[in-house]
């Protein structure tokens, strides 16, 4: 196993894969996991200096039922298998998930209309346990509701998971079962050949048999060098408010509007690390780098949160961001095999690709199996336990058992979201540590509490720059 970041590839053999799966966010990361089951040899290759770093790191991390998808597409089914999957697995790894259920609120006749067709839909989706909620049950289960709350649609199994960790469990699973994570590495030519495809990235060339594109927003431009053009991918914008803890009580479930006309709308749901989201926007833009936020979409989306939770618009917002969904101008995904050039296409993973991630990888283990790949035998993945960043379990400055064998676990170096120099130190030596700062605070949530690194942000650097990639010489080769 080996994570390089700097400095040129290995040549020779140590460059020729049997399977490069290019583009480390939630998908590809999930794929190159899956494959690591079989004896052989893979590559995870990103542009980034980081695991997870595009839209896998900016999405409303919601583990979908998949009650509202689409019936009868790929995305119903892998959605549907991905929130079994992906349930099991958080349990088994400690990736922060809290099964709050959902509750989809209807503000007028028309949506209250709406609402038994929704659950038909879920139903049809194999999903038979929503329920109808009159306008009192509805306001005893979330009591600060604005008026006019006339009925609701409750979706149990809905939940809310920590996409960063997701990705690195993954990643990091792959890694430990002989995968090579080569960062900082674009693949900027692809010449298809026999039996080695050769790609040409920034730091030299690799040669591999099977190629897996999981380039998000960038799998059109990855299938051009291919010589395929089958979609274009067009950003689609999603603008989010992140509010303080003390708004945390103000609502128990993930509260989802009746999806109308122009789309599924806003929504407002607690987080795992005990904050509240308020978002997301859609906006169709053509600047695939376009992840700013503006003020216009902001002010649209406190409007409307104002009138779901009148008393949030009085809390603290703590950040905001804004993600860019893949959208295809289809309501599915675009995976495909193309065998005659050992290649698979997995695009247009459009607002659903978190939930959805352990099910396309495997649905794509099965067409690399298409494609001409024998993956030979299964065997167990490496053993893996990830750090908790989530508030429904115990986090490092409670355990007393965890301080007492480190007195580092006891010190808290960002007081807001109460990260400790023991958290700090352990990510900046794990199996993939991150690539900077913003890489650290997903993995530690330092510096992203409510005053955003301003009073631990210059401990936090010093951490990283005495035990970082840099220093340790893990992944810095
Ligand atoms: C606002 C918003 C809200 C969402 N909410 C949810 C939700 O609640 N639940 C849910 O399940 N999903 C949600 N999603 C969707 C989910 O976030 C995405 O489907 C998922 O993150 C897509 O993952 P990915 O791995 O395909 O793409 P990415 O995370 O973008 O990863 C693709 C990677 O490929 C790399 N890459 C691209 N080109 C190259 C190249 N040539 N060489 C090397 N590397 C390359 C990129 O650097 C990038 O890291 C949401 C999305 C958004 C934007």
């Amino acid at each position: 196993m080996s994570v390089t970041r700097t400095g040129a590839l290995p040549l020779g053999a140590e460059a020729a894969y049997d399977v490069v799966v290019v583009g480390a966010g939630v998908v590809g990361s999930a794929i190159a996991r899956t494959l690591a089951r079989h004896p052989l040899r893979i590559a995870l290759v990103e542009a980034s200096n980081d695991v997870g770093d595009g839209t896998s790191k900016a999405n409303t991390a919601i583990l979908h039922t998949g009650f509202d998808a689409v019936p009868g597409t790929l995305e119903a089914r892998l959605v549907r298998e991905g929130h079994r999957l992906l349930s099991a697995y958080a349990q088994e790894t400690g990736i922060p998930a809290e099964p709050l259920g959902a509750l989809l609120v209807a503000w007028d006749e028309g949506q209250r209309a709406t609402l038994p067709r929704l659950a038909e839909k879920a139903e049809r989706n194999g999903h038979r346990t929503t329920r109808l909620l009159t306008a009192a049950e509805l306001r005893a289960r979330e009591p600060h509701l604005g008026p006019g709350g006339l009925a609701a649609l409750e979706v149990p199994g809905e939940a809310v998971i920590c996409p960063w960790t997701t990705t690195l469990a993954y990643a990091t699973q792959a890694v430990r079962s002989g995968v090579d994570l080569h960062l900082n590495c674009s693949v900027e030519k692809v010449r298809p050949g026999d039996p080695y495809h050769r790609l040409v990235t920034r730091r030299g060339v690799l040669r591999t048999r099977h190629l897996v594109n999981a380039c998000g927003l960038h799998a059109d431009a990855f299938d051009a060098l291919v010589g395929r053009e089958d979609f274009v991918v067009t950003p689609r914008r999603g603008q989010l408010l992140v509010f303080d803890k003390f708004a945390r009580d103000l609502v128990r479930h993930i509260l989802l509007p009746v999806p109308g006309p122009l789309g599924k709308g806003v929504l407002i749901t607690p987080t795992v690390y005990g904050n509240v989201l308020l978002g997301p926007t859609a906006e169709d833009l053509d600047d695939k780098t376009a992840t700013g936020t503006s003020a216009e979409g902001l002010a649209g989306l406190r409007e409307q949160g104002g009138r779901i939770l009148p008393a949030l618009l009085d809390e603290e917002v703590t950040a905001v961001y804004a993600g860019l969904r893949a959208a295809t101008g289809q309501e599915d995904y675009r995976i495909a095999a193309h065998p005659g050039l050992r290649y698979v296409t997995v695009g247009g993973i459009r607002s659903t690709g978190l939930t959805a991630s352990l099910a396309i990888a495997e649905h794509v283990r099965g067409l690399l199996a298409d494609c001409g790949l024998d993956p030979g035998p299964e065997h167990p993945l490496a053993r893996l336990r990830m750090p908790n960043l989530g508030e429904a379990s115990s986090r490092p400055y409670r355990d007393a058992r965890l301080i007492a064998g480190n007195p580092e676990f006891g010190s808290i170096v960002c007081h807001c979201e109460r990260v400790t120099k023991g958290e700090i130190r352990a990510a900046l030596t794990s199996t993939i540590p991150p690539g900077g700062l913003d890489g650290l605070r997903r993995r530690t949530r330092a510096r992203g509490g409510r005053c955003q690194g301003h009073h631990c942000g210059a401990e936090v650097r010093a951490l990283f720059e005495e035990y970082g990639p840099e220093k340790n010489g893990r992944g810095a080769r």
